[in-house]
Parts: structure tokens; C-alpha cells; sequence
């Protein structure tokens, strides 16, 4: 006798029940990961819920329900995250782009018109999300992105190449080291900014991230530092820098600036109410 075919409504819910214990998010996690299995938008699962579900296909979703019940990030089982509404693919080679990352976005657009044909930089590309997300806005701006790890430039460059960007150059090397001796009209960079002693480095995503990408020295400021006093030599005359950092670095990073020659300070709040992005000119 023939056992009653597994149905993708049956799978979901087994899947949503296993990830309950450890995901505030379990109904969430399992469509999501449902969604990829079966190359299925959202829609498609509630419609096709009583459809069956090939023993590959459930395999597959219940392997990957067991690395998200170790904690593995969404991201990364999936290969994507959307940033800006484009679809990033990401790997554990770098850090999963956040929502509050499109602040510092929306902050660098608001200072180069959208006809520019300036020059930008991003330091620390790792997934190409801020780098392309400009670029994609600014077309005839001419974006260069750096990285120190060529695994997540790789990433970066694989990003440009299905999104069909362009007008982004990827860099090997620290900070602003790869950029030459070229001035830029705006220099962007999410740095890592995280204390190394922060205890939200053991929950989450974040232990599976590189730490290269969220850990900033002892007190999360050293590639802030770092960047703030390279790149007044690498502005043209008037042009803006912006940089996320953490929730309580605002007074801190003004003042790093302040000291490295910059003016015109100012510090945007994200969505949470936090403060997240500072500019300075
Ligand atoms: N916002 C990230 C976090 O809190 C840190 C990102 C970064 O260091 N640039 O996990």
C-alpha cells in the first residue's frame, strides 16, 4: 500500500514546528526556505499547499531546517538577501546586508544629483550592497569599491555581473589603499564597528559573519579612525564623507572627524530611532 504523499502545506507546518524552539520568526524561516527549495514566490505556497512534495524536494527542506536550527543565518542558506530591491547573493564571505544600511544609502543619493557624473567610493564592499545600490541610482556616477578579502570581492563582482551594473570597479586592498591617487566627490563605508567584547557577537547572524566585517578593535572605532584620516586627501574640495556606525558611536565618530579636518558634521537617525549614519564635508 502506497503511503499518502507529503503535502507542501504538511512540510511547511513540520518545518515551522521544528524551527519554533529557536527562530522568533519560525512560520517566516520556513516559507522562506520553502520558497527556495521549490522556487516558489510566497503566493505560490499558500496556492500550491495541497500540492505534493517530491522526497528531493523535502530532503532538501528538512537539511536546511536542520542548519537553521543550529543557528545558521537565513542568508546564507538561501544565498540571498534583497538590499535597496536588488537581490544580492551573499556567502558566509560577507557580512549579510541590514535594512538600516539603506539609511546610509539614502543619505549618500541625497548629496550627488542624479545626473552626476561624479566619482564615488565604497571602503569595505564585502557584498557590493552600498556600492551598487549608489550606482544603480547614479548611473553615469563612476563608483570604485575596496575590499581586503578577495572571497567577498568575489561576491561583490558576481553581484555587478547579474544585476548587469556596470559602472562599478572592485578593488583588492585596506580601506582606501586601492584607490590610488584619485579624488572622489563622496566616500561611503559601512565599516565594522562593533566592540570586540560585545556580547551580541554570540547571538544571532553575527556569529556566523565574518568578524573582519563587524568587529572595529576594542572600542569598534579603529577602521572609523582609520578611514578618517586618509580620506580628506582623497575628497575633492566640498566633498561629503558618510559613515554608518554604531547606536551610541555618534559624539564619538563627530569627534574623530572633527579632528581629522571635517565639517559640516551631521548624524541621521535609522528607522529604530537610533542614531546610525554620519556625514561630514
Ligand atoms: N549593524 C551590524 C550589527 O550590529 C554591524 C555592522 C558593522 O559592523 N558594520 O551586527
Amino acid at each position: 500500500m502506497q503511503t499518502p504523499a507529503l503535502t507542501l502545506g504538511d512540510a511547511l507546518r513540520e518545518a515551522t514546528q521544528s524551527l519554533a524552539a529557536v527562530s522568533p520568526t519560525p512560520r517566516l524561516d520556513a516559507e522562506t526556505l520553502a520558497m527556495h527549495v521549490c522556487g516558489a514566490t510566497r503566493a505560490a505556497l499558500i496556492t500550491r499547499s495541497s500540492e505534493s512534495l517530491d522526497t528531493e524536494q523535502y530532503d532538501r527542506l528538512r537539511r536546511l531546517v536542520a542548519h537553521r536550527r543550529a543557528g545558521e543565518p537565513l542568508a546564507y542558506l538561501t544565498g540571498t538577501r534583497e538590499f535597496w530591491s536588488l537581490a544580492l547573493n551573499v556567502t558566509p564571505a560577507v557580512l549579510i546586508p541590514r535594512p538600516e544600511t539603506e539609511l546610509l544609502v539614502e543619505c549618500a543619493l541625497a548629496r550627488i544629483p542624479r545626473d552626476a557624473d561624479g566619482a564615488v567610493a565604497d571602503l569595505g564592499t564585502g557584498s557590493g550592497a552600498i556600492a551598487l545600490a549608489i550606482a544603480h541610482e547614479r548611473p553615469h556616477c563612476r563608483v570604485i569599491a575596496t575590499d581586503t578579502s578577495p572571497a567577498a570581492l568575489a561576491v561583490a563582482r558576481d553581484n555587478a555581473h547579474h544585476l548587469g551594473i556596470g559602472n562599478v570597479e572592485f578593488r583588492l586592498g585596506d580601506w582606501l589603499a586601492p584607490l590610488g591617487g584619485k579624488q572622489f566627490d563622496i566616500i561611503v563605508s559601512n565599516p565594522p564597528y562593533v566592540r570586540a567584547d560585545d556580547p551580541h557577537l554570540q547571538e544571532g547572524d553575527p556569529r556566523f559573519e565574518p568578524k573582519a566585517a563587524l568587529v572595529g578593535g576594542l572600542d569598534g572605532l579603529d577602521a572609523i579612525r582609520h578611514i578618517a584620516a586618509d580620506a580628506r586627501a582623497r575628497l575633492r574640495s566640498g566633498g561629503w564623507i558618510l559613515l554608518e556606525h554604531g547606536y551610541d558611536q555618534a559624539d564619538a565618530v563627530a569627534k574623530i572627524l572633527a579632528d581629522a579636518g571635517f565639517c559640516d558634521i551631521e548624524c541621521h537617525r535609522d528607522l529604530a530611532g537610533n542614531a546610525r549614519v554620519i556625514e561630514a564635508r
